[in-house]
């Protein structure tokens, strides 16, 4: 069976790696307070099933979804001993989550596990997060996925260095990232032109409220998100700029220096400066202002 290079294929070929994302996945709280069930597991890209069989040993219950039809007899034979694993066949960019979800594993809580396709790693992640409002309602409590190391190394990176991008802030509306470790180019057939690196999303249980307690409750919550993602969209949309120049299409340049002056960060600050949290405390200082 020929890898193919249009769906990103890259098999992991060392036992021992998807044994270790696995149990990044499956550490513990797998049990969550509010409801005593035990998480499930979605797959995204299984190949030929070496991280599928590892989560079937983990989990109550996995889910699998893989594009490539030529992969799904295979997965067949592959998988054929795990009762409790079903396979897609289906693209996940064209999945809906939240029906997916519940028709899967009903109220568990979900761990979203995958050695992802490079060639579209951020829309697979910013998916995931956004299928579901950031106000706690997402079954998905983590995700621990293998990725490009230089791409996880911007998911994780610290506000403020040199790493940090739109999608550090907006994985740190939802959740905690944390890089897990490397894997070198040789544990996969074929060998890929770039290292690769596990890491793992912890998504906030009550959403952004965990990270900035004054987030606006009800219907109001969801106005008030859309301000702050579209904020750190035209923040990073143009770093070179200062960021009372890259919201100058959104609010009115006194405004802003008003607001990062009451929040006592410099006026003449660029958006990679700012953590998600600092981010949430501009827009409510705008939104006053304004
Ligand atoms: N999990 C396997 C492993 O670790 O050996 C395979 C990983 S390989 C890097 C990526 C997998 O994702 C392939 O099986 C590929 O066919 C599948 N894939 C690519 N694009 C996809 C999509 N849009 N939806 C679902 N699966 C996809």
């Amino acid at each position: 069976m020929a890898p193919k290079k249009s769906f990103g294929q890259n098999f992991l070929i060392n036992p021992r790696i998807p044994e270790d994302i696995a149990d990044a996945s499956a550490y513990e709280p797998f049990v969550y307070a509010e409801n005593a069930i035990p998480a499930c597991a979605l797959e995204i890209g299984p190949g030929v099933g070496a991280l599928t069989r590892e989560l079937s040993a983990r989990y109550p219950s996995v889910t699998a979804v893989e594009i490539d039809d030529g992969l799904i007899p295979v997965l067949a034979d592959t998988l054929a001993d795990c009762d409790n694993t079903r396979v897609i066949h289906q693209d996940f960019m064209e999945t809906d989550v939240p029906s997916l979800l519940a028709e899967q594993f009903g109220d568990s809580p979900v761990h979203v596990c995958g050695n992802l396709p490079y060639y579209i790693t951020t829309p697979i992640l910013m998916k995931l997060l956004e299928s579901y409002p950031a106000d706690g309602a997402s079954p998905i409590r983590r995700i621990t996925l293998m990725v490009q190391s230089e791409v996880a190394d911007r998911i994780c990176a610290k506000a403020g260095s040199a790493d940090c991008g739109a999608i550090t802030a907006a994985v740190a509306l939802r959740g905690t990232a944390k890089k897990l470790f490397t894997v070198s180019a040789g544990n996969f057939y074929p060998v890929p032109k770039v290292s690769s690196a596990v890491l793992t999303i912890e998504t906030y249980p009550h959403g952004l409220r965990d990270l900035y307690p004054e987030a606006p409750q009800d219907e109001a919550f969801a106005p008030f998100f859309a301000r702050v993602t579209a904020i750190i969209e035209a923040a990073f949309g143009q770093r070179r700029k200062t960021l009372t120049n890259a919201l100058g299409a959104l609010y009115p340049k006194s405004a802003i220096e008003t607001a990062l002056t009451a929040l006592d960060i410099r006026t003449d600050v660029r958006g990679e400066k700012l953590s998600a949290l600092d981010f949430c405390r501009l827009t409510t200082e705008l939104e006053r202002i304004c």
